[in-house]
């Protein structure tokens, strides 16, 4: 059998050393139009920055180490120009020399991956705006930060790749400006974890614009949609990518409804003996079944590695994926995995959400709090999604949850997850396990849960009860109309207070404002919610204006 892959880094490699692994007879080869191979695109920011000396720690593999370890041939800076699904034959052109060629599969693995979107702004193409999507592109932009010196910077998108790029520009000493085109930052986080990170951003310094786009570059300045001027020696897209389709559509190949190419559970599409994997594909979303684009690393190794077993005859198939991710911005990680609330209400699921603020270790091991927005199905109680931002321990969180979300747990479930525990690593009951608890009371045991915009759009007429103490109640801010009992004089208190209206309770964090709500419900209160994430929440997501 002789296997061609087309393209070589993540999932066109894994898909042929699977099929190495499968079968020792088959005669595989790769060809790839550019120099380097199977590198670590994930990497390149921080080789910008200089974290990553060499560019080629990004690089372990060529051509050699392939032939070597697997007896594959890959062929770089060969671009396939076409592919002829009835003679099964391929036209190649030799990117060096300028020769074309013919080859011929049986099986065929379309792995060609995505392309930065290049937006039609006046300039785009000038010597100082890149695209980051391949060693190549980071070796001109820190060569080019290296002959030009620039002083200033702006980045257009506020992706994880934008915010690595930011990072790793400032270590040159550069002044950059990030602009968004959308009202908020980072796609995969909700509207007000988003505005909580963008608030710790700009406590931090970072500068940066929303709700405007580039409109035109000059040589030394980008003019905004809105006429704003920025100094600009450098400018980096990271607008997001597209899936290279153009030759799996030129064969008939079916596209997905997001607009890359449809494969089954074995990255087959619909010519039999052609697979597809990685960036170019769609894939599904393991919650709803719904097809979903997600082009990552991640997804592109597991789905190169399927299509790879399933050409050979193996059993591997894909179970979706939730769109699990992470990236670190100075000393912030901020991850998601599963539905955000937006997508979850989009689906018609009725929801609850919570906000979870907890230390990763006790104060003793130098803890640091973490925001976790949980989203869960009320009707199933079903974790749906989470979102988290924070500085240490949030990796760990995010593929427990990751793993709950997949293997569908119900939120009472959290709870009882055995999770390791010792001071240096965790607290004793996990904020895995916090999480699930305060979903649970909410929708089991009736300790309802009002979110921070929420609140800021009520128009009943509901009591406040702020429970902190008198100090922090005069010197912190309040919610608007909130009065202050705190929490050890409620009980005093109560006959001041209307059982039948409407009421909140919050404190700092939450678990306080809970204690309340158990109080005035014990007490007979009809209707009592507690603030999401107490007070620090209410303030940390609030859009300064
Ligand atoms: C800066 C950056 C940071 C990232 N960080 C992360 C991260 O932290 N986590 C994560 O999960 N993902 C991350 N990613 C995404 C990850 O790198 C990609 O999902 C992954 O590289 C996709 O692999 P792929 O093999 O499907 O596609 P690609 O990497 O796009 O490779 C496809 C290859 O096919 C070749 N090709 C295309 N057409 C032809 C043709 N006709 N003939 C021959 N060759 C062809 C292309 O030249 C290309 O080399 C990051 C990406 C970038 C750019």
């Amino acid at each position: 059998m002789k296997i061609v892959v087309i393209g070589a880094v993540a999932a066109g490699t894994s898909a042929a050393a699977k099929a190495r692994r499968n079968d020792d007879f088959a005669e595989i080869s790769i060809y790839e139009k550019d120099r380097d191979i199977s590198y670590s695109g994930c990497g390149l920011p921080y080789y910008i920055g200089g974290e990553i000396k060499d560019i080629e720690e990004l690089t372990p593999r060529d051509s050699s180490f392939f032939k070597k370890n697997y007896e594959i041939e890959i062929k770089t800076e060969h671009e396939v120009i076409e592919i002829n699904k009835d003679q099964k034959s391929l036209l190649v052109k030799n990117l060096k020399t300028g020769e074309v060629f013919n080859d011929y599969y049986d099986k065929l693995v379309i792995a060609t991956g995505a392309a930065p979107f290049v937006p039609k702004v006046e300039g785009i193409h000038k010597d100082q705006v890149f695209f980051l999507r391949n060693v190549q592109n980071a070796v001109a932009i820190k060569d080019f930060i290296f002959k030009n010196k620039p002083k200033t910077a702006v980045i257009a998108g506020t992706g994880f790749i934008g915010f690595e790029v930011l990072e790793n520009l400032l270590h040159h000493q550069m002044d950059v400006t990030l602009v968004e085109v959308a009202d908020k930052i980072t796609p995969n986080l909700d509207y007000d974890m988003a505005v909580y990170l963008e608030n710790l951003l700009i406590k931090k310094g970072v500068k940066l614009l929303k709700s405007k786009g580039i409109a035109k570059i000059a040589e030394t300045n980008v003019t905004l949609s809105d006429g704003q001027m920025l100094q600009a020696d450098l400018v980096i897209m990271a607008t997001g990518v597209r899936p290279n389709t153009t030759l799996a559509k030129s064969i008939g190949i079916t596209l997905g409804k997001t607009g890359a190419i449809q494969v089954n559970e074995k990255m087959q599409t619909n010519i039999s003996e052609i697979y597809a994997c990685g960036d170019c594909i769609e894939t599904f979303s393991a919650i709803t079944g719904k097809p979903v684009y997600r082009p990552l690393g991640s997804t592109a190794n597991k789905t190169g590695r399927i299509a790879g077993d399933a050409l050979t005859g193996g059993g591997l198939f894909y179970r979706g994926n939730l769109g699990t991710g992470i990236f670190k911005l100075f000393d912030l990680t901020i991850a998601s995995t599963g539905l955000s609330e937006r997508e979850a209400l989009a689906e018609g699921f009725e929801i609850e959400i919570c906000h979870n603020i907890k230390p990763d270790k006790p104060s003793y091991f130098k803890g640091e709090e973490m925001v976790i927005k949980a989203v869960a199905d009320k009707k199933s109680k079903r974790l749906l999604g989470v979102q988290i931002i924070g500085t240490t321990g949030v990796d760990k969180r995010i593929d427990v949850f990751a793993t709950l979300i997949t293997y569908k747990a119900t939120v009472d479930e959290l709870f009882h997850l055995d999770l390791a525990y010792a001071p240096p690593f965790s607290t004793t009951k996990d904020p895995v396990h916090y999480t699930g608890m305060i979903l649970d009371n909410a929708i089991s045991g009736g300790r309802k849960l009002i979110t921070a915009n929420e609140i800021r759009n009520m128009t009943a007429d509901i009591q406040i009860i702020d429970v902190r103490s008198v100090d922090d109640f005069n010197k912190k801010g309040s919610v608007d109309q909130a009065i202050n009992i705190p929490h050890a004089s409620l009980r005093e208190k109560l006959g001041e207070l209307d059982e039948n209206k409407v009421t909140v309770t919050y404190c700092n964090k939450g678990v306080t404002g809970n204690a309340s709500q158990n109080v005035l419900l014990n007490h007979g209160f009809k209707n009592v919610y507690n603030l999401s994430g107490g007070h620090k929440f209410y303030v940390g997501s609030k859009q300064e204006s």
